[in-house]
C-alpha cells in the first residue's frame, strides 16, 4: 500500500497522463495502484476485460487464479484468448498478455482450483481479490478468505443477461459479506449455467469492465477521490432493457463468514 508520485518515473507518467489529469484520481492515486496487489479469481468473461483494464490501470501486482484451459467456445466472450491459445491454460496466457501488454507490471499465473482448503494462502498480501469465477462454491470460500484476512472483495457475476457487480468488505464492523447476501445453502453447489444458457460476450464485457472500475474505487480509498468503494452496494444490470439499479446489502446478523465467523 506504499507509493508516491515520485515512484512513477518519467514514463510512466506518460503511460498514465489520462489518469493523472483526472482530480478524481491524480499522480497520488496513479502511484497508489502502481503499488497494489489485486488477485484475480477466475479468467474468464468477466475477468478478461477486467484485467486488461486493471493491468491498463497500471496495478503494480496480480496473481492471476484459474485451474481452465481456453476452449474455442471462450472465445466469442473471453478477449484476452486466441485461437492459438486453444488448450493452454488460461492462467498463463493470460500472465503472458499482461508481460506484453506492459512489462513492468509483476503478474503470477496460479492454474489451481480455488476453494476453502487453499484460499487464504492464494489471497495473502492483496489489496484486493476481484472474483468473477463461475459457481458459488468459489464464491463463498474466496469470501470468506477475504473477511479472515481483512482483505477487500469486488465481486462479479451474470446470468444470461443480467449481472451484478459489488464491494465487500466484511472484515470492518457492520459491512456484509458475500455470504451476507448469498447465504450458506451454495457452499457444495456448483452453478456454472453458461454453457445451457448461453451469454452474450458484450454483456460480460460491460459487467466486467463495471468491476474493474469498482476495484478500483476499493483500491484508491482513502488516497484519491474516485475511492469511495461502496461496500455492500450491489449493482445489477439488465442488458435487455438496459437499466442498472443499485440496493443495499445488509449484513446477515447470522452470517457465518462475517459475523459469526468462517464456518
Ligand atoms: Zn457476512
Amino acid at each position: 500500500m506504499s507509493g508516491s508520485p515520485d515512484h512513477l518515473g518519467p514514463d510512466r507518467l506518460d503511460r498514465f497522463a489520462r489518469h493523472i489529469v483526472l482530480p478524481e484520481v491524480g499522480g497520488a492515486g496513479q502511484a497508489a495502484l502502481a503499488g497494489r496487489h489485486v488477485v484475480l479469481v477466475g479468467i474468464g468473461g468477466i475477468g478478461c476485460p477486467a484485467l486488461q483494464y486493471l493491468a491498463g490501470a497500471g496495478i503494480g501486482r496480480m496473481t492471476l487464479i484459474d485451474d481452465d484451459v481456453v476452449e474455442a467456445s471462450n472465445l466469442q466472450r473471453q478477449t484476452l484468448f486466441t485461437p492459438a491459445d486453444i488448450g493452454r491454460a488460461k492462467a498463463a496466457a493470460a500472465a503472458e498478455w499482461v508481460q506484453r501488454f506492459d512489462p513492468v507490471l509483476e503478474v503470477n499465473a496460479v492454474t489451481v482450483r480455488i476453494g476453502a482448503a487453499n484460499a487464504a494462502a492464494l489471497i495473502a498480501g492483496a489489496d484486493l481479490v476481484l472474483d468473477g469465477c463461475d459457481n458459488f462454491a468459489t464464491r463463498l470460500a474466496v469470501s470468506d478468505a477475504c473477511v479472515t484476512a481483512g482483505v477487500p472483495l469486488t465481486s462479479a457475476a451474470l446470468g444470461r443477461f443480467q449481472g451484478q457487480v459489488a464491494n465487500f468488505a466484511g472484515h470492518l464492523p457492520g459491512e456484509a459479506c458475500y455470504r451476507c447476501f448469498v447465504g450458506d445453502a451454495f457452499d457444495a453447489e456448483d452453478c456454472d449455467t453458461c454453457a445451457a444458457d448461453g451469454v452474450l460476450g458484450a454483456m460480460v464485457g460491460w459487467v466486467g469492465a463495471f468491476a474493474a472500475m469498482h476495484g478500483l474505487r476499493a483500491l484508491l480509498a482513502g488516497v484519491a477521490t474516485l475511492g469511495d468503494p461502496q461496500w455492500g452496494q450491489l449493482h445489477v444490470f439488465d442488458g435487455l432493457k438496459p437499466s442498472l439499479r443499485t440496493m443495499r446489502i445488509a449484513q446477515d446478523p447470522g452470517c457465518n463468514g462475517c459475523v459469526s465467523g468462517v464456518p
